[in-house]
């Protein structure tokens, strides 16, 4: 069955401030013309690394707040790709806290780690990994009733070996098309260079989709955008996002796997501006 995940939402993203990365791609008269042809997009959210354990101006809370309630778009759903055994995020009674509120706000909890920290996959023997998997998926389907079927691998880093283990799990591999390059958590955050940096990816994605490089899912095209809901700077401008055309499902590309299974409803949003 071909892949059934489908969280179609839709934004573009204003980060502000100025940055000196290369230029978007031009739009010419004949990528205008292809675009015409192709299906619509969606952009589907998804948040990686936390939840937050901060007592202080909890960020991972205050991307909820702006999901749920923003000038463009009430009750934005997103993938969340937590660390259930990092104490800087999952491991504490603050994060499950917050995991739990965004299992009742709607959104999908997704397996990012279930180590103390941020540790790649590839680095760990078979035992390990199957711990930390195994672990991973037990303390999601504690919160929310059932284990998780989405993973994103830290550092997007994978193997076939890896690969093969969170197939046995049932994890569903879903990797990003849209970064917004704001993985740096501490110190100074506010990277003068995201805007750039995501007008150029935005307009290098649309190439892509263009020429046709992009899947097609039920009607429409999934573009997965990646964010990190630990850095602050990335809380504070998430009511930014701009979303627009709710549809009626969620659903979203699972990369590298070509199957997936039907999400709940949720909300799906169709982007302004790529
Ligand atoms: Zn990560």
């Amino acid at each position: 069955m071909k892949q059934v995940f489908k969280v179609l939402l839709a934004c573009a993203m204003a980060v502000g401030l100025l940055g000196c990365i290369a230029a978007p791609i031009e739009m010419t008269p004949q990528t205008e013309q292809r675009l015409r042809a192709q299906p619509p997009i969606r952009f589907l959210l998804t948040f990686d690394d936390g939840p937050s354990a901060s007592s202080f101006w909890n960020p991972t809370e205050t991307v909820l707040d702006s999901l749920a309630i923003n000038p463009l778009q009430p009750d934005i759903k997103a993938v969340f790709f937590v660390q259930t055994r990092a104490t800087r995020a999952g491991n504490s009674e603050i994060g499950r806290a917050v995991m739990h509120r965004e299992r009742d706000a709607g959104h999908i909890l997704a397996f990012h780690t279930a180590t103390p920290s941020h540790t790649n996959h590839r680095s760990l023997d078979a035992q390990e990994l199957e711990q930390a998997l195994t672990d991973g998926c037990a303390d999601i389907a504690a919160i929310t009733g059932a284990p998780p079927t989405l993973m994103r691998p830290p550092f997007w880093s994978y193997d076939k070996r890896t690969f093969a283990a969170y197939q046995q799990h049932g994890l569903h591999v879903l990797l990003t098309d849209l970064s917004a390059n704001d993985g740096k958590i501490w110190g100074f955050n506010a990277s003068p260079r995201r805007r750039s940096h995501m007008l150029r990816s935005m307009s290098e994605v649309r190439e892509r989709i263009a020429r046709g490089e992009l899947p097609v899912v039920d009607g429409v095209i999934p573009v997965v955008v990646t964010f990190h809901d630990l850095n602050r700077y990335t809380a504070r401008h998430t009511r930014r996002v701009r979303c627009v055309t709710v549809l009626s499902r969620l659903n979203c590309r699972g990369s590298g796997t070509g199957s997936g299974r039907t999400m709940p409803t949720e909300n799906l949003f169709k982007v302004r501006g790529i």
